[in-house]
């Protein structure tokens, strides 16, 4: 199977009542990290980079990573998406150089600059064969170039959906509903939870619309003790409740972003093997332990989160 675009995943997501991974991946060992999992569960799999991702590894390294993990695993659909596009040059050198999706986010823009943009990076996806995210509603947190105080945040107002989808023509949207970016989302003892009265308002109104959430990383607190007991200094943190997510999976969402939990994983496989072999000095024994976590990661979010075991 080559590279495939999100269209016939989220068809089949939608009707099945499953959401595909959307993980973000910035070097060789979270794309294999990745893709190991998805492959033994035979589940879809959408690899994502970050505009931080394409400047740290060039972007060129991004697609041929990708690549080779679709020539490795052709049981199962993989795609490549753009995630948090801020302009459409940057969607159209993704388009132009192997994407299969793009993000263009222009959720902090004024409505009508918003349906702007994302018309215009819409047609020319569709010229080309790729499929749109865009993003109507504020999430809160901080990922990479984006950083949102919380009293910025908004959630999606249901009734814009409808004009937004039909002005821009794009094929899925992020919505915010209570989800947050990064490993920082709320402080322990506050009750973070998903608006899935907004999600089934939202619904209603486009139905068989895929939906996106991003900023779904539950922050897995065996990780962040594993940092911590191994030299980490970590704040404490909590994310968003997988059980509630498996929910959001089972209505329109179809696209679920995960991020910072593959970084705890990662940091906890590489803090542990050093405190563990404080004389090892070969990066394949220690970044080899975070693939590991990363690994280990990825098959509790597609078993427990987003159910798209052996939907491939
Ligand atoms: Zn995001």
């Amino acid at each position: 199977m080559a590279l495939v675009s999100t269209k016939e995943m989220f068809e089949k997501a939608y009707n099945g009542g499953y959401a595909v991974g959307a993980f973000n991946v910035n070097n060789m060992e979270i794309v294999q990290g990745i893709t190991d999992a998805a492959a033994e569960l035979k589940s879809p799999v959408i690899l994502q980079a970050s505009a931080g991702a394409r400047k740290y590894a060039n972007s060129i390294y991004l697609v041929k990573l990708v690549e080779a993990a679709v020539a490795l695993h052709p049981e199962i659909p993989i795609a490549l998406h753009l995630d948090h596009g801020a302009d459409f040059d940057v969607c159209k050198d993704c388009i132009d150089s192997g994407f299969t999706s793009v993000m263009i986010d222009g959720s902090s823009k004024p409505f009508d600059e918003n349906v702007e943009l994302s018309k215009r990076v819409a047609d020319y996806a569709h010229e080309h064969g790729v499929v749109v995210e865009a993003e109507l509603g504020t999430l809160a947190g901080v990922e990479d170039d984006v950083n949102v105080a919380a009293e910025s945040a908004q959630y999606t107002d249901p009734d814009q959906v409808v004009e937004f989808v039909e002005r821009t023509g794009v094929d899925s949207l992020a919505i915010a509903i209570g989800t947050s970016h990064g490993a920082y989302k709320f402080k322990p003892g506050t009750n973070p939870h998903i608006r899935l009265d907004i999600l089934e308002e939202i619904s209603k109104k486009l139905p068989g619309f895929p939906i996106v959430l991003h900023g779904s990383s539950s922050v897995p607190q065996e990780y962040v003790k594993i940092i911590n007991a191994n030299g980490g200094a970590l704040q404490d943190a909590i994310g968003i409740p997988e059980d509630q997510l498996r929910e959001a999976a089972k209505r329109a969402v179809c696209k679920i972003n995960i991020d910072s939990d593959l970084r705890l994983g990662m940091t906890a496989g590489i803090r542990e093997h050093f405190m563990a072999h404080p004389e090892h000095f070969d990066p394949r024994q220690y970044i080899g332990d975070g693939r590991k976590y990363v690994k280990d990661i990825v098959h509790g979010k597609i078993i427990n989160v987003l159910g798209s075991e052996n939907k491939a």
